[in-house]
C-alpha cells in the first residue's frame, strides 16, 4: 500500500498505529484482576509530565496496522479487550469496535476523553487530564472516573471532575506510580473522609506484569 493510502486508512480508523498488544491482567479500576487483551494505540498530545508511556506519543513511530489483523489476533486470547494508548480517541474507533463486536468481544477503553468519543464501548474508563480537559459528552457515558493523583492539588481537580460525571459513574483515585509512597497516605485519608471515592492501585505493577 502506498503511503497516502495508508494515511487515508488511518484517517478512517481502518488502520491504527499499533504500539503493542498483550494478554495480561487488568490491574486498575473496576475490572482489576480480570484477564484481558490490551491493544495499545500510538498517538497522544495531552502531554502529562509524569506519563509512563511517553514512547506512545509519536504515532509515526508505530506501524499502521489493519484493524482486522488486530481483531483476529485479540480474539485468540480473550473475550475482554481493553483499548488504551496513547490516547485512543485521537483516532476513529468506530471500525475497530464494530469488528470487535462482530466477534462478541467486550470492548473497554481507557481515555483522557480529550477528543470526541467514537466507538461502541461496554466500559469507558475516563481518566481526565488537567492540561487537556475531556469533551463534555463523555461525562454522561463514562462508567468509571479515574483521577491520577500526583499531589494534593489533584484532589481538587478530582472533585471538579466528579461533579461533571453521571450519577452511576464509579469514582477512583489512583496514585501516580513514581510518587506512590508519598501520595498513598493522602489518598487513604481522603477516601476515608470522602467515601464516595475508592482507591485504585496499579496492581499489575505490584504483580510485575505488563
Ligand atoms: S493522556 Fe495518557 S498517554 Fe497521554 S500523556 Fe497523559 S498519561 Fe500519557
Amino acid at each position: 500500500m502506498v503511503e497516502e493510502e495508508v494515511l487515508r486508512e488511518v484517517d478512517k480508523g481502518l488502520m491504527l498505529p499499533l504500539m503493542e498488544e498483550f494478554y495480561t491482567i487488568q490491574g486498575e479500576g473496576y475490572h482489576k484482576g480480570t484477564a484481558a487483551y490490551f491493544i495499545r494505540v500510538g498517538g497522544c498530545d495531552v502531554g502529562c509530565h509524569w506519563c509512563d508511556v511517553k514512547e506512545s506519543w509519536n504515532a509515526g513511530t508505530h506501524p499502521p496496522t489493519a484493524i482486522n489483523d488486530i481483531v483476529e489476533n485479540a480474539a485468540k486470547y480473550s473475550n475482554t479487550i481493553v483499548v488504551t494508548g496513547g490516547e485512543p480517541l485521537t483516532w476513529n474507533m468506530d471500525p475497530l469496535t464494530s469488528a470487535l463486536k462482530e466477534k462478541n468481544l467486550s470492548t473497554h477503553i481507557e481515555t483522557s476523553g480529550a477528543y470526541p468519543l467514537t466507538g461502541t464501548w461496554d466500559w469507558i474508563c475516563l481518566s481526565p487530564k488537567k492540561n487537556k480537559l475531556p469533551e463534555e459528552r463523555i461525562y454522561d457515558v463514562a462508567h468509571e472516573l479515574k483521577v491520577i493523583v500526583y499531589n494534593k492539588h489533584d484532589l481538587i481537580f478530582a472533585e471538579e471532575q466528579a461533579a461533571k460525571v453521571n450519577v452511576d459513574c464509579i469514582l477512583y483515585l489512583q496514585p501516580e506510580w513514581s510518587v506512590r509512597d508519598k501520595v498513598v497516605p493522602l489518598i487513604v485519608d481522603y477516601v476515608m473522609a470522602n467515601p464516595k471515592w475508592k482507591v485504585s492501585l496499579q496492581t499489575h505493577k505490584y504483580l510485575n506484569i505488563p
